[in-house]
């Protein structure tokens, strides 16, 4: 049975920069100050993530 997996968070596995989802903008929000401002984020939830999980 296929199930809607909508992430709300995503970390970037570079410098932790984390980001939460906003569903009233339907865009990412910095969630919290850490991370590299020149960091090319690498989101944990990046080429794994699938939005229909099985
Ligand atoms: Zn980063």
């Amino acid at each position: 049975m296929a199930e809607l997996n909508r992430p709300e968070r995503r970390q970037c596995v570079e410098c932790g920069r984390e980001d939460s989802w906003d569903d009233s903008t339907h865009n990412w929000r910095i969630a919290g100050e850490e991370g590299r401002p020149f960091c090319i984020h690498e989101w944990d939830i990046n080429g794994s993530h699938n939005p229909i999980r099985n």
